[in-house]
């Protein structure tokens, strides 16, 4: 493991009592599966930790052991020693609390996003991670620090989640490896695998059914776009939790080389890209666009009144030059 600050980050943790452990907004399986393993793993080395979450658990992650130990409000920053920082590529996706979060000190960032912004005392970023779930099992490791079932399921379906089922480009030996060395902790990958992707209510799989009729394809179907509109989330009975991974469908297409979801949202809307290979960079498409993410999988939000129209006008003038060159 080679980070210029891992040895502080152990000693670190090490020396501190109480820890504030973190992720971004609107966290996915990887963030809350790395915040609740590692919290649950500080615990057993006899550590005081905070899960801060702003918003509720998703019902689509609920399952995941310790979800109810998640707190929406700070605790009392004075008693904290430490922040954790997991999965959170850019201060800015820390949500409401940034402020408040960036006066703890130290700040110790584990993220494996590329084109990761530095921020905090104490960082350890790598972009070729499949996952932060892995990288925890790894710092986990190097604090010889026990990790017990909960944790290990925890860290499981955030590899599991991060690497599409281990079918990414992302997913390396090492991924594999850890992700063994947790199923002979116990998990079972079966229940993890129901847990994450066979647990749909009719209204969403009814919304998927919805989005998907409004497929259009590109460039000779090397482009595709799906798009979901307020009123389809509303006609379905649908909250906006429930259209998570449907970017997933339009990527499965075989002629398919860059997929978009666009979401809409009261106030906003949202922006999924993914891409296979290493042909197409849609990170770099998303911070064009104010957004960021990973080389084949990225994402942007506008939240300045723009219109679908319009969202769709500004990703096509940067996408079709793209997959058409
Ligand atoms: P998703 O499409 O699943 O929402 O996001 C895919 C990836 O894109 C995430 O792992 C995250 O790294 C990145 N991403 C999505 N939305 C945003 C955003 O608004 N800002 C930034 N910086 N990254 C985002
Ligand atoms: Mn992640």
């Amino acid at each position: 493991m080679s980070a210029k600050h891992l040895n502080e980050i152990i000693k670190a943790i090490q020396k501190a009592n109480t820890i504030l452990v973190v992720t971004h907004v609107f966290p996915d399986a990887d963030a809350l599966g790395s915040q609740l393993g590692l919290s649950n793993i500080l615990e057993g080395m006899g550590k005081k930790v905070f899960r801060y979450s702003e918003e509720p658990v998703s019902y689509l992650y609920n399952f995941l052991p310790d979800c109810e130990k998640l707190i929406c409000e700070l605790p009392d920053l004075s008693q904290v020693d430490c922040a954790i920082v997991l999965d959170c590529g850019d201060r800015f996706r820390l949500g409401k609390a940034l402020d408040a979060l960036l006066t703890i000190h130290p700040m110790i960032v584990v993220d494996h996003h590329a084109g990761h912004k530095e921020f905090g005392d104490l960082r350890w970023v790598q972009s070729g991670r499949a996952s932060t779930g892995d990288m925890v099992y790894e710092l986990t490791k190097a604090l010889i620090a026990e990790i017990s079932l909960e944790a290990a399921y925890c860290l499981y379906a955030a590899i599991v989640a991060d690497t599409g089922s281990f079918k990414y480009s992302s997913t390396t030996a090492t991924t594999f490896t850890i992700a063994g060395a947790l199923v002979a902790r116990g998990v079972n990958p079966e229940q993890v695998a129901t847990k994450l992707f066979d647990n749909f209510t009719e209204s969403r799989l009814h919304l998927l059914q919805t989005v998907l009729s409004t497929l259009e394809l590109y460039a000779d179907g090397k482009l595709a776009m799906i798009t979901a509109t307020q009123q389809m989330f509303e006609q379905c009975g649908a909250g906006p939790d429930d259209a998570e991974s449907f970017i997933n469908y339009p990527r499965s297409l075989t002629s398919v080389k860059v997929a978009v979801f666009l979401k809409e949202k009261e106030g906003s809307i949202g922006v999924s890209m993914r891409s296979k290979g290493n042909q197409y960079d849609v990170a770099e498409v998303a911070r064009k666009l104010g957004g960021g993410g990973h080389r084949n999988a990225a994402g942007c939000k506008f939240r300045n009144g723009e219109t679908l129209a319009e969202v769709r006008d500004q990703i096509f003038a940067l996408l079709l030059p793209m997959v058409e060159g």
